[in-house]
Protein backbone atom coordinates (compact mmCIF):
# COMPACT_ATOMS: atom_id res chain seq x y z
CA UNK A 1 0.00 0.00 0.00
CA UNK A 2 1.12 3.40 -1.08
CA UNK A 3 1.28 5.71 1.66
CA UNK A 4 0.17 9.47 1.44
CA UNK A 5 2.42 11.79 4.12
CA UNK A 6 2.13 14.75 5.46
CA UNK A 7 6.10 16.10 6.50
CA UNK A 8 6.26 18.43 10.20
CA UNK A 9 9.38 19.89 10.06
CA UNK A 10 10.32 19.46 6.22
CA UNK A 11 13.33 21.77 6.16
CA UNK A 12 14.95 20.02 8.96
CA UNK A 13 17.53 17.08 9.10
CA UNK A 14 14.52 14.45 9.27
CA UNK A 15 12.30 16.50 7.48
CA UNK A 16 14.59 16.29 4.10
CA UNK A 17 15.63 12.56 4.57
CA UNK A 18 12.48 11.85 4.54
CA UNK A 19 11.21 13.50 1.08
CA UNK A 20 14.21 11.60 -0.04
CA UNK A 21 12.68 8.81 0.65
CA UNK A 22 9.45 9.67 -0.52
CA UNK A 23 11.06 10.56 -4.12
CA UNK A 24 12.68 7.20 -4.52
CA UNK A 25 9.25 5.53 -3.40
CA UNK A 26 6.93 7.62 -5.25
CA UNK A 27 4.63 8.34 -1.90
CA UNK A 28 2.83 11.26 -2.46
CA UNK A 29 2.90 14.51 -0.20
CA UNK A 30 -0.05 16.21 1.51
CA UNK A 31 1.20 18.76 3.64
CA UNK A 32 4.51 20.39 4.50
CA UNK A 33 5.13 22.27 7.38
CA UNK A 34 8.65 23.71 8.87
CA UNK A 35 9.31 26.81 11.20
CA UNK A 36 11.31 29.64 9.14
CA UNK A 37 13.08 28.39 6.08
CA UNK A 38 11.05 30.12 3.24
CA UNK A 39 13.53 29.28 0.41
CA UNK A 40 14.16 25.39 0.83
CA UNK A 41 10.27 24.94 1.98
CA UNK A 42 9.17 26.62 -1.66
CA UNK A 43 11.72 24.85 -3.40
CA UNK A 44 10.32 21.58 -1.56
CA UNK A 45 6.54 22.48 -2.47
CA UNK A 46 7.31 22.74 -6.06
CA UNK A 47 8.96 19.23 -6.41
CA UNK A 48 5.92 17.80 -4.33
CA UNK A 49 2.99 19.62 -5.15
CA UNK A 50 1.12 19.52 -1.51
CA UNK A 51 -1.97 20.97 -0.75
CA UNK A 52 -1.09 22.47 2.33
CA UNK A 53 1.81 24.24 4.01
CA UNK A 54 2.68 25.84 6.57
CA UNK A 55 5.48 28.15 8.06
CA UNK A 56 5.34 28.21 12.03
CA UNK A 57 6.32 31.99 11.97
CA UNK A 58 3.79 33.93 9.83
CA UNK A 59 5.97 36.66 8.28
CA UNK A 60 8.22 34.34 6.29
CA UNK A 61 4.13 32.59 6.05
CA UNK A 62 2.97 35.56 4.30
CA UNK A 63 6.53 36.11 1.95
CA UNK A 64 5.66 32.17 1.11
CA UNK A 65 2.26 32.83 -0.04
CA UNK A 66 3.26 35.67 -2.37
CA UNK A 67 6.24 33.72 -3.81
CA UNK A 68 4.32 30.57 -4.61
CA UNK A 69 0.77 32.67 -5.53
CA UNK A 70 1.40 30.69 -9.13
CA UNK A 71 0.41 27.07 -7.67
CA UNK A 72 -2.51 26.01 -6.49
CA UNK A 73 -1.19 25.82 -2.65
CA UNK A 74 -3.00 26.74 0.46
CA UNK A 75 -0.19 28.49 2.67
CA UNK A 76 -1.45 28.63 6.48
CA UNK A 77 1.12 29.38 10.01
CA UNK A 78 1.00 28.94 13.90
CA UNK A 79 0.29 26.40 15.44
CA UNK A 80 -2.93 26.16 14.03
CA UNK A 81 -1.74 25.65 10.64
CA UNK A 82 1.02 23.01 11.91
CA UNK A 83 -2.26 21.73 13.63
CA UNK A 84 -4.42 21.60 10.35
CA UNK A 85 -1.42 20.21 8.31
CA UNK A 86 -1.08 17.22 10.92
CA UNK A 87 -4.80 16.75 10.47
CA UNK A 88 -5.38 16.93 6.88
CA UNK A 89 -7.69 14.54 5.61
CA UNK A 90 -5.56 13.59 2.23
CA UNK A 91 -2.98 12.03 4.61
CA UNK A 92 -2.61 8.69 6.15
CA UNK A 93 0.55 9.18 7.43
CA UNK A 94 1.86 11.65 9.84
CA UNK A 95 5.86 11.95 10.08
CA UNK A 96 6.39 14.47 12.95
CA UNK A 97 9.94 15.61 12.35
CA UNK A 98 10.03 18.87 14.30
CA UNK A 99 12.69 19.80 16.97
CA UNK A 100 10.85 19.91 20.59
CA UNK A 101 7.82 20.90 22.52
CA UNK A 102 6.09 22.30 20.02
CA UNK A 103 5.30 19.20 18.14
CA UNK A 104 2.87 18.17 20.74
CA UNK A 105 -0.55 19.50 19.80
CA UNK A 106 0.12 18.90 16.43
CA UNK A 107 1.00 15.08 17.02
CA UNK A 108 -2.54 14.85 18.81
CA UNK A 109 -4.13 16.29 16.46
CA UNK A 110 -2.93 13.50 13.91
CA UNK A 111 -3.79 10.80 16.38
CA UNK A 112 -7.51 11.75 16.52
CA UNK A 113 -7.77 11.58 12.69
CA UNK A 114 -6.48 8.04 13.09
CA UNK A 115 -3.36 8.66 11.41
CA UNK A 116 -0.61 6.64 11.32
CA UNK A 117 2.57 8.48 13.27
CA UNK A 118 5.75 8.05 11.85
CA UNK A 119 7.26 9.58 15.03
CA UNK A 120 10.26 11.43 15.05
CA UNK A 121 9.88 14.19 17.58
CA UNK A 122 10.97 12.04 20.41
CA UNK A 123 10.13 15.28 23.18
CA UNK A 124 6.19 14.76 22.74
CA UNK A 125 6.54 11.02 23.81
CA UNK A 126 9.21 12.19 26.92
CA UNK A 127 6.51 15.17 27.83
CA UNK A 128 3.73 13.72 27.42
CA UNK A 129 4.32 10.01 26.58
CA UNK A 130 1.07 8.33 28.85
CA UNK A 131 -1.38 10.78 27.30
CA UNK A 132 0.11 10.47 23.43
CA UNK A 133 0.20 6.70 23.97
CA UNK A 134 -3.47 6.29 25.57
CA UNK A 135 -5.24 8.85 22.80
CA UNK A 136 -3.23 6.76 20.19
CA UNK A 137 -4.58 3.14 21.18
CA UNK A 138 -8.24 4.96 21.66
CA UNK A 139 -8.41 6.27 18.14
CA UNK A 140 -6.41 3.19 16.70
CA UNK A 141 -3.73 5.55 15.55
CA UNK A 142 -0.03 3.40 14.91
CA UNK A 143 2.68 4.84 16.26
CA UNK A 144 5.94 3.90 14.50
CA UNK A 145 9.34 5.42 15.67
CA UNK A 146 11.72 7.15 13.56
CA UNK A 147 14.34 7.20 16.33
CA UNK A 148 17.04 4.98 15.00
CA UNK A 149 17.14 2.94 18.77
CA UNK A 150 13.43 2.78 18.94
CA UNK A 151 13.27 1.71 15.73
CA UNK A 152 15.33 -1.00 15.77
CA UNK A 153 13.37 -2.26 18.70
CA UNK A 154 10.24 -2.34 16.76
CA UNK A 155 11.81 -4.80 14.47
CA UNK A 156 13.34 -6.94 16.94
CA UNK A 157 9.84 -6.95 18.32
CA UNK A 158 8.61 -7.91 15.44
CA UNK A 159 7.07 -11.88 15.90
CA UNK A 160 6.58 -11.19 19.48
CA UNK A 161 3.44 -12.01 20.51
CA UNK A 162 3.35 -11.76 24.14
CA UNK A 163 5.51 -8.53 25.53
CA UNK A 164 5.81 -10.23 28.94
CA UNK A 165 8.66 -12.46 26.71
CA UNK A 166 10.75 -9.56 26.59
CA UNK A 167 13.44 -9.15 29.68
CA UNK A 168 15.22 -6.36 28.45
CA UNK A 169 14.98 -3.19 26.29
CA UNK A 170 19.01 -2.57 25.41
CA UNK A 171 19.67 0.92 24.15
CA UNK A 172 22.86 1.20 22.09
CA UNK A 173 24.81 4.92 22.65
CA UNK A 174 27.73 6.20 20.34
CA UNK A 175 28.46 7.69 23.58
CA UNK A 176 28.95 11.32 21.25
CA UNK A 177 31.93 13.55 21.05
CA UNK A 178 33.34 13.81 24.02
CA UNK A 179 32.92 10.02 25.08
CA UNK A 180 36.04 9.08 27.33
CA UNK A 181 36.45 12.94 28.59
CA UNK A 182 36.15 13.82 32.20
CA UNK A 183 33.42 16.29 34.17
CA UNK A 184 36.39 18.91 34.40
CA UNK A 185 37.34 18.49 31.04
CA UNK A 186 33.92 19.06 29.20
CA UNK A 187 33.91 22.56 31.17
CA UNK A 188 35.93 23.88 28.63
CA UNK A 189 33.95 22.25 25.89
CA UNK A 190 32.25 25.07 22.81
CA UNK A 191 29.25 24.98 20.78
CA UNK A 192 31.96 23.88 17.58
CA UNK A 193 33.36 21.08 19.11
CA UNK A 194 30.13 19.55 20.40
CA UNK A 195 28.95 19.59 16.96
CA UNK A 196 30.90 17.02 15.35
CA UNK A 197 29.25 13.73 15.76
CA UNK A 198 31.36 10.80 15.01
CA UNK A 199 28.99 8.41 13.62
CA UNK A 200 25.28 10.59 12.56
CA UNK A 201 24.37 13.54 10.85
CA UNK A 202 21.70 15.44 12.81
CA UNK A 203 20.19 18.56 13.47
CA UNK A 204 21.91 20.94 16.15
CA UNK A 205 19.69 20.51 18.73
CA UNK A 206 19.95 16.24 18.93
CA UNK A 207 23.58 16.85 18.41
CA UNK A 208 24.12 19.03 21.12
CA UNK A 209 22.01 16.26 23.20
CA UNK A 210 24.24 13.71 21.86
CA UNK A 211 27.37 15.23 23.26
CA UNK A 212 25.97 15.52 26.96
CA UNK A 213 23.96 12.37 26.85
CA UNK A 214 20.86 13.99 27.48
CA UNK A 215 19.58 12.00 24.12
CA UNK A 216 19.83 8.64 25.85
CA UNK A 217 18.16 9.71 28.49
CA UNK A 218 15.23 11.19 26.59
CA UNK A 219 15.20 7.91 24.74
CA UNK A 220 15.11 5.87 28.00
CA UNK A 221 11.80 7.93 28.75
CA UNK A 222 10.79 7.10 24.97
CA UNK A 223 11.22 3.77 25.06
CA UNK A 224 9.56 3.22 28.34
CA UNK A 225 6.47 5.08 26.74
CA UNK A 226 6.59 3.49 23.50
CA UNK A 227 7.08 -0.33 24.78
CA UNK A 228 5.21 -0.03 28.15
CA UNK A 229 8.57 -1.15 29.91
CA UNK A 230 10.03 -0.05 33.29
CA UNK A 231 13.43 1.97 33.63
CA UNK A 232 14.44 -1.46 35.13
CA UNK A 233 14.18 -3.36 32.28
CA UNK A 234 15.99 -1.21 30.25
CA UNK A 235 19.94 -0.74 29.52
CA UNK A 236 21.93 1.62 28.17
CA UNK A 237 25.21 0.35 26.36
CA UNK A 238 27.55 2.27 25.05
CA UNK A 239 28.47 1.32 21.43
CA UNK A 240 30.85 3.63 19.33
CA UNK A 241 30.82 2.08 15.92
CA UNK A 242 26.77 2.93 15.74
CA UNK A 243 26.00 -0.33 13.70
CA UNK A 244 24.11 -2.56 16.10
CA UNK A 245 20.94 0.17 16.68
CA UNK A 246 19.58 -1.51 19.35
CA UNK A 247 18.40 -4.94 20.86
CA UNK A 248 15.64 -6.78 22.91
CA UNK A 249 16.30 -9.64 25.61
CA UNK A 250 13.94 -12.12 25.50
CA UNK A 251 13.38 -14.19 28.86
CA UNK A 252 14.51 -17.51 27.20
CA UNK A 253 18.14 -15.85 27.07
CA UNK A 254 17.76 -15.03 23.30
CA UNK A 255 18.88 -11.34 22.22
CA UNK A 256 17.99 -9.79 18.81
CA UNK A 257 19.61 -6.75 17.59
CA UNK A 258 19.07 -4.68 14.54
CA UNK A 259 22.33 -3.72 12.43
CA UNK A 260 22.70 -1.81 9.68
CA UNK A 261 24.86 0.64 8.46
CA UNK A 262 23.88 4.45 10.56
CA UNK A 263 21.63 6.03 7.82
CA UNK A 264 18.62 7.61 8.86
CA UNK A 265 16.72 6.98 6.02
CA UNK A 266 16.36 3.04 6.95
CA UNK A 267 14.26 3.64 10.17
CA UNK A 268 12.17 6.37 7.96
CA UNK A 269 11.68 4.20 5.20
CA UNK A 270 10.60 1.47 7.41
CA UNK A 271 8.12 3.73 9.13
CA UNK A 272 6.58 4.48 5.89
CA UNK A 273 6.47 0.92 4.48
CA UNK A 274 5.92 -1.14 7.96
CA UNK A 275 4.66 -4.10 7.39
CA UNK A 276 6.53 -4.43 4.52
CA UNK A 277 10.23 -3.57 3.33
CA UNK A 278 11.16 -1.89 0.19
CA UNK A 279 14.09 -1.61 -1.56
CA UNK A 280 16.69 0.60 -0.69
CA UNK A 281 19.55 2.20 -3.03
CA UNK A 282 21.77 2.63 0.01
CA UNK A 283 25.43 1.00 0.41
CA UNK A 284 24.32 -2.56 2.64
CA UNK A 285 26.35 -3.44 6.01
CA UNK A 286 29.55 -5.22 4.80
CA UNK A 287 30.45 -7.36 8.06
CA UNK A 288 34.08 -8.00 6.87
CA UNK A 289 34.81 -4.23 6.66
CA UNK A 290 33.26 -3.37 9.49
CA UNK A 291 35.51 -2.12 12.45
CA UNK A 292 35.55 -4.68 15.94
CA UNK A 293 32.05 -3.96 17.28
CA UNK A 294 32.68 -2.38 21.03
CA UNK A 295 30.57 -2.02 24.57
CA UNK A 296 30.94 0.00 27.23
CA UNK A 297 28.83 1.47 30.09
CA UNK A 298 28.19 4.82 29.94
CA UNK A 299 29.69 7.37 32.51
CA UNK A 300 26.92 9.31 34.62
CA UNK A 301 29.26 11.52 36.50
CA UNK A 302 30.79 12.97 33.18
CA UNK A 303 27.29 12.81 31.78
CA UNK A 304 24.95 14.01 34.45
CA UNK A 305 22.06 14.75 32.31
CA UNK A 306 21.53 10.72 32.02
CA UNK A 307 21.50 10.44 35.47
CA UNK A 308 19.28 12.94 36.15
CA UNK A 309 17.20 11.44 33.18
CA UNK A 310 17.37 7.99 34.93
CA UNK A 311 15.96 9.96 37.82
CA UNK A 312 12.78 11.33 36.02
CA UNK A 313 12.25 8.35 34.21
CA UNK A 314 11.62 6.95 37.85
CA UNK A 315 9.58 9.92 39.02
CA UNK A 316 7.23 10.38 36.03
CA UNK A 317 4.45 12.62 36.71
CA UNK A 318 5.03 16.40 35.18
CA UNK A 319 9.24 15.79 35.79
CA UNK A 320 9.99 14.28 32.37
CA UNK A 321 7.97 17.40 30.68
CA UNK A 322 10.37 19.90 33.47
CA UNK A 323 13.75 17.92 32.23
CA UNK A 324 13.08 18.39 28.56
CA UNK A 325 11.38 21.83 29.00
CA UNK A 326 14.47 23.07 30.66
CA UNK A 327 17.11 20.91 28.60
CA UNK A 328 15.95 22.77 24.84
CA UNK A 329 16.11 26.09 26.82
CA UNK A 330 19.48 25.47 28.12
CA UNK A 331 20.65 23.94 24.62
CA UNK A 332 19.12 27.17 23.41
CA UNK A 333 21.60 29.00 25.39
CA UNK A 334 24.41 26.57 24.59
CA UNK A 335 24.31 27.44 20.95
CA UNK A 336 24.26 30.87 21.15
CA UNK A 337 26.89 30.52 23.40
CA UNK A 338 25.51 32.16 26.07
CA UNK A 339 26.35 29.34 28.45
CA UNK A 340 29.23 26.50 28.86
CA UNK A 341 28.57 22.93 28.32
CA UNK A 342 28.67 22.05 32.32
CA UNK A 343 25.75 24.39 32.68
CA UNK A 344 23.78 22.42 30.34
CA UNK A 345 23.20 19.60 33.03
CA UNK A 346 23.80 22.26 35.92
CA UNK A 347 20.05 24.47 34.68
CA UNK A 348 18.52 21.17 33.94
CA UNK A 349 18.88 20.30 37.94
CA UNK A 350 18.11 23.93 39.16
CA UNK A 351 14.42 23.51 37.33
CA UNK A 352 13.96 19.84 38.35
CA UNK A 353 14.39 21.20 42.05
CA UNK A 354 12.36 24.46 42.12
CA UNK A 355 9.24 23.09 39.72
CA UNK A 356 7.66 20.78 41.46
CA UNK A 357 5.80 17.82 40.19
CA UNK A 358 2.26 16.71 39.14
CA UNK A 359 1.21 13.51 38.88
CA UNK A 360 -1.33 12.22 36.59
CA UNK A 361 -1.02 15.53 34.76
CA UNK A 362 -3.09 16.67 32.02
CA UNK A 363 -2.29 18.31 28.83
CA UNK A 364 -2.33 21.81 30.75
CA UNK A 365 0.09 20.72 33.60
CA UNK A 366 2.38 19.37 30.87
CA UNK A 367 2.37 22.42 29.04
CA UNK A 368 2.87 24.19 32.40
CA UNK A 369 5.68 22.22 33.60
CA UNK A 370 7.23 23.05 30.29
CA UNK A 371 6.91 26.76 30.34
CA UNK A 372 7.85 26.62 34.51
CA UNK A 373 11.10 24.95 33.32
CA UNK A 374 12.38 27.44 30.60
CA UNK A 375 11.63 30.40 32.67
CA UNK A 376 14.36 29.40 35.38
CA UNK A 377 16.74 28.22 33.22
CA UNK A 378 16.11 31.47 30.95
CA UNK A 379 15.81 33.44 34.22
MG1 LIG B 1 18.31 8.02 18.40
Amino acid sequence: MKRVISVLGSTGSIGRQTLEVARELGLPVAALAARSSLELLERQTREFHPKLVVLYEMEAALELARRISDLPVRVAYGMEGLTEAAALEEADTVVTAMVGMVGLRPTLAAIRKGKRIALANKETLVCAGELVMEEARRWGAEIVPVDSEHSAIFQCLQGCRDRREVRRLILTCSGGPFFGKSYQELEYMKRKDALQHPNWSMGAKITIDSATLMNKGLELIEAMRLYHMPPEQIQIVIHRQSIIHSLVEYWDGAVLAQMGTPDMKLPIRYALTYPERSQSAAAPLDLLSCPPLTFAPPDPEAFPCLALAMDCARTGGTSCAVLNGANEAAVGLFLREKIGFNDIPRLVKKALDQVEVKWNPSLADILEADQRARCVVTA
